[in-house]
């Protein structure tokens, strides 16, 4: 099966913060998911280069708008490869494909007469870049940008405006012949109530001097509105209007993640806009919760940062991607902070995972010279453990597949919790005392060893390198080459086979700060 996902595209006007982190590592578990499970994946994610106040800020900078954008755009491909972000594309609202794209795409709603050119005046954030109404506004301050008086500004120019109105009862259709377009359910029932204002016809285009942005098809002194540009990258970013075998392959994308400030623009005008064009609707679009920092949402409006880099250096990058995942459920908003995440790492991996692997293979070493032992005579708590490791595997595919991850993680850790116990219950220790012991010695082992090994696999998608060190130190196939129903199930480890002791995955440190 082909899976296509992609995230939102970054405003390249401002350094990337961990809440960038956290939405393209939610993709990326998603997208390693897929290709475990042996799907044909292609993820998108990039920038959104086109922002008219780029143009401003690359002024007030002294360079020119081109070198300033492809100056913040490399900040945000470096968090990628810093993350370990495993995209098949990092599009760019600057690459000519897209801006092919776009323009065909706007001929399209020209052609089936769903833009006209009129003078509005309206409520607009610069901020947002967006158009609000009156009742939209908090004591007359943008939601999003409540600590910035000015972002709200009266503006009055010509703009082509698309009709959304003509889209409202099929929007309307949509919403109630496919519940799951977008989830959680609490974020559609949000989107459901914009349709009670009524869906008014939207401004589509920039008239202004600026120059930075796409030619809006035969009338080069506009741009396209760059909400608009960005949404279409979707498209784009698989070929449309310039590679139709490719966007035939991709599209529609399976699912988009999207954090909730933009999930007007995603859950409203991207379904108008497709059905204007003649384009197949994406299958989903989730929406993901806010990280919230001393009280306050992370953002760079906000001033409230941690900044990325940082917490995969203190943290490395593999916990740095767990911790975000366990401790802030992508499904919902969550506090976070350094101090959570500290206990977080110190409890999961440190105490957890780290000991019972470490463990696990210095008794193997020191009992069984190293090498895998036999089955044994496995008992009730060898039992038990491959009950909680079938249950595990159960449990996190259904949690993953709803990128509800910290349930996917929690899954897992059970299994590594579960292992713990059972040498608590078993005392391998106790059992090397006494040579009639022996089976039982080798089954306990067994038992911990397998439940190692499904733990590395099940792991691949959220701590990608810890997993090939893990499955490494096991002598099995590594998990992030690995066919998934090769190595997915109980007692595949051979006697015999020879393990070896690694550097400790994730040594202890007390940590008080990520920032
Ligand atoms: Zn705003």
């Amino acid at each position: 099966m082909k899976f296509y996902l992609t995230t939102a595209i970054d405003y390249v006007n401002a350094e990337p913060g961990l809440h960038h982190a956290y939405e393209k590592t939610g993709a990326d578990a998603l997208a390693r998911f897929h290709r475990q499970r042996g799907d044909d994946v292609f993820f998108l994610t990039g920038t959104d280069d086109n922002a008219t106040k780029n143009e401003q800020a690359a002024k007030a900078a002294g360079v020119d708008t081109r070198t300033f954008v492809d100056r913040n755009a490399a900040a945000f491909k470096r968090l990628c490869d810093t993350w370990n972000i495993s995209y098949d594309r990092f599009v760019r609202t600057v690459d000519p494909d897209h801006i092919a794209g776009v323009q065909e795409f706007v001929r399209r709603w020209i052609a089936n007469d769903d833009v006209y050119l009129t003078t509005y005046e309206g409520l607009y954030c610069t901020r947002c870049e967006a158009f609000y109404e009156e009742d939209e506004l908090v004591n007359g301050r943008c939601q999003f940008h409540p600590d910035n008086p000015d972002a709200i500004q009266r503006v009055k120019e010509e703009n082509f405006f698309f009709r959304l109105s003509k889209y409202e009862k099929a929007l309307r259709e949509l919403y109630e012949r496919n519940p799951g377009f977008t989830v959680p359910e609490y974020r559609r029932n949000e989107v459901i109530a914009w349709f009670d204002r009524g869906l008014r016809d939207v401004s589509v285009s920039r008239g202004r001097s600026l120059k930075w942005g796409i030619p809006w098809p035969g009338r080069p002194d506009h741009t396209v509105y760059v909400w608009f540009d960005a949404l279409i990258n979707y498209v784009t970013g698989v070929g449309f209007g310039t590679d139709e075998k490719k966007f035939k392959k991709w599209w529609p994308a399976d699912v988009h993640i999207i954090g909730k400030d933009i999930s007007r623009f995603h859950c409203i005008y991207w379904p108008a806009m497709l059905l204007s064009a003649g384009v197949e609707l994406p299958r989903k679009i989730f929406v993901h919760g806010f990280l919230e920092y001393r009280g306050q949402r992370l953002s760079k409006s906000s001033g409230n940062m941690i900044d990325p880099f940082a917490s995969a250096e203190e943290w490395g990058v593999d916990a740095a991607r767990y911790l975000v995942l366990r401790e802030a459920p992508f499904e919902k908003d969550s506090p976070i902070s350094p101090e959570l995440l500290n206990a977080r790492f110190n409890a999961d991996l440190a105490n957890g995972l780290g000991n019972l692997v470490s463990r696990t293979l210095a008794m193997v070493a020191q009992y069984c010279e190293s090498r895998v032992p036999d089955t044994g005579a496995p008992g009730e708590s060898e039992r038990m453990i491959r009950e909680v490791a079938e249950r595990a595997l159960r449990d996190h595919d259904g949690a993953a597949s709803e990128l509800r991850f910290a349930d996917a993680l929690a899954a897992i850790f059970s299994l590594v919790d579960a292992a713990n116990k059972h040498y608590q219950r078993t005392q391998p220790w106790q059992l090397a005392k006494s040579p009639t012991d022996r089976a039982p010695l080798e089954a306990a082992l067994y038992a911990g060893l397998e439940a190692v090994r499904l733990v590395a696999y099940l792991l691949y998608p959220y701590t990608p390198t810890v997993a090939d060190r893990i499955t490494t130190q096991l002598g099995v196939p590594l998990a992030s080459t690995s066919k998934w129903s090769d190595v997915a199930r109980w007692g595949l480890l051979r006697k015999g086979s020879p393990v070896s002791v690694g550097a400790p995955l994730f040594p202890r440190l007390e940590r008080t700060t990520a920032a």
